[in-house]
């Protein structure tokens, strides 16, 4: 991997050092980390933060999501989870913003027997490659969570897997970016050619597709919004997940009364929200943790996810074009890989040098993008 970048402001008093297409977390924390190098970087984004951020639980989940097949994967969302803590410290020093930012960890639960051994068959993997997930006794689980519902035959606790609310992050992200220099260019980016930059970062989520060529496809994703009643806490502190008759869901608490329930996975670009996910999701809620059903139903929504053919995101620089690194198909683990990616993208602008961490997740893993040169 190479890259061109410059490792001092050019000079041109008209030219932005570092332009990044996409005002989500990923484009906004890049912003952020470049301008606070002394970078001029401009930010282009038609509606900042309207992407897939705008719906998401805000997980920040390396243990529970460290699937089959996703080592390299799970090793950065690792790293970026380790980074997490400092990250989510220093944007709450710069800005002053609430993050939603919590520690009680994650539960992970099966419903029924079947459940439970699908479950245990994936903390068995988790644990093989030596992370936290300590198994608890179906007891010790209604200990932690009285709220749990009897029927629930078991589950696990990664005490690491946290959460933080992408509601706050993405405004903090935004003021932070901008108190370090960045300036927001309202309005989308058609073509790369129309970006004048010293380099070009691409963060536009989905978006990027149409500007790179590069693989990157919606997957939908239903999420429905509950408040407990009269905005009270809920009564459950941990994030949940797990399965329910065969219904992957997960549960995560808010302190201000809200609890999200998601998500479906769907191979559909379109964000319409549709009666048998939201019956499906409920359902599966409800079984876990019975007092949700007397919650208010306070909103459904459907985002897209950056997703690509590994899952994994893409990281670096374009084939052939060291002046555009691309940022982006983080899928569904944007929020929990926004402190990596913003830190490794800041760097490689920088110094130039890429470091060994994004070697799995560069573009060139796809071959050349569809287009030879679309920005011309
Ligand atoms: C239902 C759901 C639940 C999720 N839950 C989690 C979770 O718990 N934990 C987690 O880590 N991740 C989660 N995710 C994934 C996460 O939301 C994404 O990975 C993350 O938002 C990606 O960030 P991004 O900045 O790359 O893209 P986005 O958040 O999609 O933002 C892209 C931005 O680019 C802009 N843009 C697009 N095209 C252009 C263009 N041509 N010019 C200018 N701007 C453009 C858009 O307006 C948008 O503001 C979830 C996603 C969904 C849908």
């Amino acid at each position: 991997m190479s890259a061109r970048p410059p490792s001092t402001p050019t000079g041109d008093a008209g030219r932005a050092d570092v332009a990044v297409v996409g005002a989500g977390p990923i484009g906004l924390a890049i912003a952020w980390r470049c301008a606070a190098r002394g970078l001029r970087v401009t930010v282009h984004d038609p509606a900042p933060g309207s992407g897939a951020s705008a719906v998401a639980a805000g997980m920040l989940s390396p243990v529970a999501e460290a699937y089959f097949g996703e080592r390299e994967l799970t090793g950065l969302l690792v790293a970026s989870a380790a980074r997490w803590p400092e990250f989510a410290a220093e944007l709450g020093e710069v800005t002053g913003a609430a993050l939603g930012y919590r520690t009680e960890g994650t539960l992970m639960v099966g419903l029924t027997a079947d459940d439970l051994a699908e479950a245990r068959r994936l903390w068995a993997y988790q644990q093989e490659l030596g992370l936290p997930v300590t198994p608890l006794r179906p007891t010790e689980l209604r200990d932690r969570e009285p709220a749990l519902a009897p029927r629930v035959r078991g589950g696990a606790l990664a005490p690491t897997d946290h959460q933080v609310d992408p509601r706050l992050l993405v405004p903090a992200l935004r003021t932070a970016a901008e108190r370090a220099g960045a300036v927001l260019v309202p309005g989308a980016v058609r073509r790369l050619a129309d970006v004048d930059a010293g380099v070009t970062v691409v963060a536009a989520g989905c978006g990027a597709a149409a500007l790179t060529g590069l693989p990157v496809r919606p997957v939908k994703g239903q999420v429905l919004r509950l408040r407990a009643p009269g905005g009270a806490a809920p009564d459950f502190r941990h994030v949940i997940r797990g399965y329910a008759d065969g219904e992957s869901v997960y549960l995560v608490p808010r302190h201000g009364g809200e609890v999200v329930v998601g998500a479906t996975v769907e191979e559909r670009r379109d964000t319409d929200v549709s009666a048998g996910a939201v019956l499906r999701l409920l359902r599966a809620a409800v079984e876990l943790v019975p007092e949700l059903a007397e919650y208010d139903l306070v909103e459904t929504a459907a985002g897209l996810r950056p997703g690509t053919p590994d899952n994994a995101p893409i990281l670096g620089p374009l084939p052939g074009r060291p002046d555009v690194l691309a940022a982006t198909g983080h899928h569904r683990h944007g929020i929990v890989l926004t402190p990596v990616t913003a830190d490794l993208i800041a760097d490689l602008v920088t110094t130039g040098v890429p470091d060994p961490l994004l070697d799995p997740f560069r573009p060139e893993r796809f071959g050349r993008t569809t287009e030879e040169d679309p920005w011309n």
